[in-house]
């Protein structure tokens, strides 16, 4: 079904609101005027009002071309407007039974076009023109259904007087086309909004999530840490913060290269996200370099020891592919964060302990 998919490229792809809107008013006017033309027929109102009718589809089909054949949509809006509020309606208007007809609901539905079809000073112009068009024909339908004037639109075979069954069905059909016109076009905008809305939701989800994100190891980044340790009340005798670096961190970049040495920090990244319960009070960020930051929450300090020891022991133990007899380990030092007034005091003394862990041989805790 190649043409539903062109369809559906036209209503939701990378368009905006109003370019969506021209393509479901086109869609659904083709629609509308077969469906027109058949119930004209069926009626036999008059060669004239099939005439009128026929040539809203052939208005529609050079819209059509202009707008996705020679690519000028922005022509074919106008021509759309334009020609249906001010030719084809005013036909039909006075082909197919003026005022005692359903057409008064067919220049609802052209005006309701313009809105979302046309922008700024080209809405408000074509509106007015509209309104004047189908207020003067409505007028000349008035005076043209008095006499003495009523013999020169029976000649010129305008303005039928319909019978009150036709008048019914008439009414009827053309309240139930526009229905469906109006209530078609409304909610595949409504869609087509709604849409727009959640992807635009999703992005800014995205964009706020890599904001918050160190880009090689995934860990939370500076900004996100400094946040952290401002919201949340560390002094509940419960928060444990450690800062880690790992061990001659230099000599493995120097030995392997850079790049073996940023799949080192992506996976201390990946053990740090694997045993941090992030957003339950506990984070794991990348404080600089090869240094990382880890809050962790725990009843009694001895627990908090065998968390850090735990992501110690899996990054000693892991088992490089390119080098597998190498051993990289980290050092690290940790405080209880309830003996500090602020978290700056807090990274101070953990810092302190890291140095001494490296001093006391390295891949250990200090506490
Ligand atoms: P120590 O055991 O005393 O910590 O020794 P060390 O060599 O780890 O310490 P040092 O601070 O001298 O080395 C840190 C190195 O980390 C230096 C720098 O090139 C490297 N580094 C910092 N950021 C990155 C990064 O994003 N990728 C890579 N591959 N290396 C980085
Ligand atoms: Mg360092
Ligand atoms: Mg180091």
């Amino acid at each position: 079904m190649g043409w539903l998919k062109k369809i559906d490229h036209e209503i939701n792809d990378n368009k905006t609101l109003e370019d969506r809107f021209f393509s479901v008013v086109v869609i659904v006017g083709l629609a509308i005027v077969a469906v027109s033309e058949i119930v004209t027929m069926i009626e036999n109102i008059g060669l004239i009002a099939n005439l009128g009718t026929a040539m809203g589809g052939i208005l529609l089909l050079i819209v059509v071309y202009e707008a996705y054949v020679r690519k000028r949509p922005d022509r074919a809006r106008i021509l759309i407007c334009y020609a249906f509020n001010c030719i084809v309606i005013p036909i039909a208007f006075f082909s197919c039974g003026g005022f005692d007809s359903g057409m008064p609901l067919y220049m609802l539905a052209g005006i309701f076009t313009i809105i979302p079809v046309l922008k700024e000073m080209h809405r408000f112009i074509c509106l007015l023109v509209s309104f004047t068009v189908d207020i003067i024909c409505i007028s000349i339908a008035y005076f043209l259904r008095q006499n003495p004037y009523g013999f020169i639109a029976g000649k010129l075979g305008l303005m039928p007087e319909l019978n009150l069954k036709d008048r019914y069905i008439d009414i009827v059909s053309s309240l139930l086309i526009i229905s469906v016109y109006i209530i078609v076009t409304t909610a595949l905008i409504m869609d087509a909004y709604q849409k727009e809305r959640t992807k635009r939701e999703e992005l800014l989800e995205k964009l706020d999530d890599l904001s918050k994100r160190d880009e090689l190891t995934g860990l939370y980044n500076r900004r996100e840490l400094f946040h952290f340790l401002e919201e949340t009340p560390l002094t509940d005798g419960c928060h444990y913060l450690c800062m880690i670096d790992i061990d001659h961190f230099k000599n493995v970049n120097d030995t392997y290269g850079h790049v073996f040495g940023d799949l080192v920090l992506r996976t201390l990244g990946r053990i740090c996200n694997e045993k941090i319960r992030v957003g339950e009070s506990e984070l794991a960020a990348r404080y600089g370099g090869e240094e990382f930051l880890i809050v962790v929450k725990a009843e009694q300090k001895e627990q908090a020891i065998e968390r850090i020891n735990r992501v110690r022991e899996e990054f000693e133990k892991n088992v490089w592919e390119s080098q597998p007899e190498l051993v990289i380990t980290f050092s690290a030092g940790m405080v209880d964060c309830a003996a500090f007034q602020t978290y700056t005091e807090a990274i101070s003394q953990a810092d302190k302990l890291l140095y001494k862990a490296k001093e006391n041989g390295r891949n250990c805790l200090e506490v």
